[in-house]
């Protein structure tokens, strides 16, 4: 049987190698709210999103902590983790309700073996991540709060497939930008004069995207720059 997939990494590995797998590949809805693994958690299970989205938390000892990566249709959680230590290095939270597929830790590491073109698509998302993660640490050191707030929301919008509604509160923008909800509160009050959003309850609708791109801080477009090099070219596996 063959499953559709919306998927991005599923649908880069081989129609017949998935094939294979169908059966060990179960779609869940991913709930607002839950969280899929905390730090030290063994990791178990692999999530494909295919319209939830998922925020990767860093977290400090002291309990604050702070969005450093999403994770939507693109990409997948655990990828990394059932491949090598099997540990989950930071908190992945459900941001927006929606569908995945989940599968096995040990299901995963037999497709991952099996599928050349999987392999290649997980190391370019990897390496996005990882270029995501490095921004975000510069970004949230360095950039006002009205920038990180429409970037965090256009990129929620892109990795989500929405079109101009992202469901998410402004307490949830303030968690994971890691700031007081008053302070959400008086960005989005400014973007909503500008014209470039409106708040309404538990959502955000993006109404000029390319004003909103414009207030967004720079590493928006340093990221999308990123995805460009990093996508655009390799089609060699890393395995020839
Ligand atoms: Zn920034």
């Amino acid at each position: 049987m063959v499953l559709e997939h919306r998927n991005l990494l599923l649908r880069s590995a081989e129609p017949d190698v998935l094939a294979r797998f169908s059966a060990r590949l179960h779609p869940v809805e991913l709930s607002k709210g839950v969280t899929l693994h905390n730090p030290g958690d063994t990791v178990d299970l692999v999530y494909f999103p295919e319209s939830a989205l998922v925020a990767g938390f860093s977290e400090t000892a002291a309990g604050e902590s702070v969005a450093t990566s999403l994770i939507g249709v693109e990409g997948a959680l655990g990828v990394f983790e059932a491949c090598g230590s099997r540990t989950a290095h930071m908190r992945c939270l459900v941001q927006v309700t929606g569908r995945a597929w989940r599968m096995r830790a040990g299901a995963y590491r037999e497709l991952y073996d099996a599928s050349a073109l999987l392999r290649t698509a997980v190391h370019k998302h990897i390496e996005f991540l990882l270029a995501e993660s490095r921004q975000s640490v510069a970004c949230n050191a360095i950039h006002p709060v009205e920038g990180r707030l429409s970037r965090y929301i256009l990129e929620g919008l892109e990795r989500s497939r929405a079109s101009t509604t992202l469901p998410l509160t402004q307490e949830a923008l303030a968690h994971a930008l890691g700031v007081q909800r008053t302070t959400v509160a008086v960005c989005v009050s400014a973007l909503q004069k500008q014209g470039v959003l409106r708040s309404s309850r538990g959502a955000i609708e993006v109404t000029d995207r390319s004003g909103l791109e414009k207030v967004s801080c720079l590493c928006r477009q340093a990221l999308v720059d990123a995805r460009r090099d990093i996508y655009r070219t390799h089609s060699e596996s890393c395995d020839a």
